[in-house]
């Protein structure tokens, strides 16, 4: 090389980071504390893919397919309101991607049933929808399917909140036991939860979820997230606003901490509530105000985004295509793997 040439430099491999949501609703400010918000942090740093989740959507939802049509749009309004860029960030459509459905079933081999029933995320999650004895196959098995979104994109980064902890043990021992078994092909997936890893529902309920119907929505306006915020659970015991309240662990004090950018309100009204000097309402309000301070430039945005679906919807047909890419190269290597990439004459 002569003095005057530029090196040549390797461009690095960016890590690959994976996740995403299901389009049974909107998403909620729980989202974005737990996983959302280290979406955009991240974005740069990892080549990012965004699946949103209609098979698995499907498992509880199969009688209803329609609602998972329609809240597809609104789902990628929200990552876009909330700041995830379509040029980093790849964002497709699961049932897209027939090989993720063809990797899971080939993981299903990998997990036994007496495994899938210990799940405590699904577990819980039968409980809640009064599943029991009518829970499916389809169901029972979606931890396995969420092993395959992740490993079809070989990534190493998950960003999620609590509940989805259990899907990533799983996913780790699916990869483990493919990698024993057949060769060094997967990637081993971490979890990174949220600064808030399970965001308290507004009925004080551990999670916020869609399925509770307990949230606040990104999209909510601003007098929705006022009388969301003003019927919010509290300090049960707290009868009067001279009652000396319980701050730690009060949902009200939780979305303070998260959401109110006024640390010397927040210390004041916690240090007031303590000693029984301040109202749930005034706290309230103060929310109130914080909240939609928080969500104003969001739905600013979000509204203009969703006068524009042909722009949402090239979005989702550009991820999906380049997410194709990468998910049919990782099923040849598994293919290749398992000795079943036959060369017919
Ligand atoms: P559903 O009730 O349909 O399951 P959901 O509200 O649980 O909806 P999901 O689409 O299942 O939302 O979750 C998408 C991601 O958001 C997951 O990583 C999940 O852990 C995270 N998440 C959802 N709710 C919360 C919450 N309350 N706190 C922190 N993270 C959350
Ligand atoms: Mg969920």
């Amino acid at each position: 090389m002569t003095p005057y040439e530029t090196p040549r430099i390797m461009p690095l491999m960016k890590k690959r980071m994976l996740t995403g949501d299901r389009p049974t609703g909107p998403l909620h400010l729980g989202h974005w504390v737990g996983s959302l918000k280290n979406r955009v942090l991240l974005q740069d740093r990892y080549e990012t893919f965004i699946l949103i989740a209609d098979v698995q959507a499907l498992t509880d939802h199969f009688e209803h397919p329609e609602i998972l049509r329609q809240n597809i749009r609104e789902v990628v309004a929200d990552y876009l309101a909330v700041g995830i860029d379509p040029e980093k960030s790849t964002i497709f459509i699961q049932s897209l991607i027939p090989e993720i459905a063809e990797l899971a079933l080939y993981y299903l081999n990998l997990v036994t049933l007496a495994r899938l029933h210990r799940n405590p995320t699904v577990k819980d999650e039968i409980q809640q929808k009064g599943l029991q004895e009518k829970v499916t196959a389809g169901f029972l098995t979606y931890p396995v399917h969420q092993a395959a979104d992740i490993t079809a994109f070989l990534g190493e980064i998950v960003p999620v909140g609590k509940d989805q902890l259990p899907m990533i043990e799983q996913t780790v021992e699916i990869v483990r036991d493919f990698n024993r078994l057949y060769g060094e092909v997967l990637v081993t997936p971490k979890a990174l939860v949220g600064e808030e890893a399970r965001l308290v529902g507004i009925d004080g309920q551990a999670k916020m979820s869609k399925t509770l119907n307990n949230g606040i929505y990104l999209s909510d306006n601003a007098d929705t997230v006022k009388k969301k915020v003003m019927r919010m659970y509290t300090d049960p015991k707290r009868i009067h606003p001279t009652d000396p309240g319980t701050v730690i662990g009060n949902p009200v004090f939780i979305y303070h901490d998260l959401f109110n950018t006024n640390r010397e309100e927040v210390e004041d009204l916690k240090a007031r509530y303590g000693k029984g000097t301040v109202g749930d309402v005034e706290v309230k309000q103060k929310l109130v105000k914080a909240l939609n301070l928080f969500l104003d430039p969001i739905r600013e945005k979000r509204t203009r985004i969703m006068e524009d679906e042909k722009q949402i919807d090239k979005i989702l047909s550009d991820g999906t295509a380049r997410a194709r890419v990468v998910a049919a190269e990782t099923m040849r290597k598994v293919k290749k793997a398992m000795r079943i990439d036959y060369e017919l004459a």
